[in-house]
Parts: structure tokens; C-alpha cells; sequence
């Protein structure tokens, strides 16, 4: 299914043009118009699912798999010294396309491009990690 009025729709259908670097029957993987590094890729499913969590797992792994191998050649080819593989669940997590995609950011320098940072929560003591631990395994 794909919606009329999202981007990376009109992307996998070939109405909006793309660098594409990679494509077969249930995804494709493009440059990412920012650029935030040299080489910035996304990988999306070509049927439209709001986000990661939102996408059936046989899809989900066909999209991991082609971001993986997206990472190994920024490695190989464009020299990176490292990857950030990373996917944006609602705009609350900073998505901004609701469609699933993964981010294949090649890393050449530390700390250029972007950060992510994380910080200890400054209300740690008022957790209780042993009855967080509990309660997120309940909705396994
Ligand atoms: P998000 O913020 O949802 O995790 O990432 C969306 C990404 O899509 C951004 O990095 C943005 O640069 C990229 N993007 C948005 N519109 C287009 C477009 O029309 N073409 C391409 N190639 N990338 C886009
Ligand atoms: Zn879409």
C-alpha cells in the first residue's frame, strides 16, 4: 500500500527522483537529501509503514539487511571509520517522514556531522530498575 501524500511513496514509485543506490521487488535505499556526512543513505520498504516499530518483521529484516550492507560499503569504498545505523519512531523520537526508514550514516570524524549523546538521568535514584525491568517484560 502507499499513501498519496508521503515522499518516500512517491520515491519508491519513481514520481519524485532519488540517487538510488540500491532496489529489488521490496525495498530501496537512496542518499538522504542533507547529507548530514558524505554518503548518508536511507533504506525504506517500498510499501508504505509509518515507522519501524509499524512494519511487519518480514519486511522490517529485509530493510536491515540492505542497510547493513549499505554500512559495509561505506566502510569499503568511501573509507568511514564507523556507522551510525539508526531508525526514528514518531516525531517525539525526532521522525519527521512517516515512513520507515533507516538512517546509514558513515562516520569519518568523531563528532562531525551529529552526536548522540547519552546523558545519565538526573532522577536515576527515584527509578526502580528491577520493577522497570519487570514492567517492560510484561509487554514482550
Ligand atoms: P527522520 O527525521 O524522519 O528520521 O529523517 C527523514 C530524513 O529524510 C531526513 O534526514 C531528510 O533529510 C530526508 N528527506 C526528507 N525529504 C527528502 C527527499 O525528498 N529526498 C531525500 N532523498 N531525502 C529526504
Ligand atoms: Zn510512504
Amino acid at each position: 500500500m502507499h499513501k498519496d501524500d508521503c515522499i518516500f511513496c512517491k520515491i519508491a514509485l519513481g514520481k519524485v527522483p532519488a540517487h538510488k543506490i540500491y532496489e529489488d521487488d521490496d525495498v530501496i535505499a537512496f542518499l538522504d537529501i542533507s547529507q548530514t556526512t558524505k554518503g548518508h543513505t536511507l533504506v525504506i520498504p517500498k510499501e508504505h509503514f509509518d515507522n519501524y516499530l509499524a512494519t511487519p518483521q518480514e519486511v522490517m529484516h529485509k530493510v536491515m539487511d540492505v542497510a547493513q550492507h549499505i554500512g559495509q560499503a561505506q566502510i569499503y569504498v568511501l573509507g568511514a571509520k564507523g556507522v551510525n545505523i539508526l531508525t526514528n519512531v514518531n516525531k517525539e523520537a525526532g521522525q519527521s517522514v512517516m515512513h520507515f526508514h533507516v538512517h546509514v550514516i558513515p562516520r569519518y570524524i568523531s563528532k562531525e556531522g551529529f552526536r548522540i549523546e547519552m546523558k545519565e538521568n538526573p532522577n536515576i535514584k527515584d527509578l526502580s530498575l528491577p520493577a522497570l525491568a519487570e514492567q517492560i517484560k510484561k509487554g514482550l
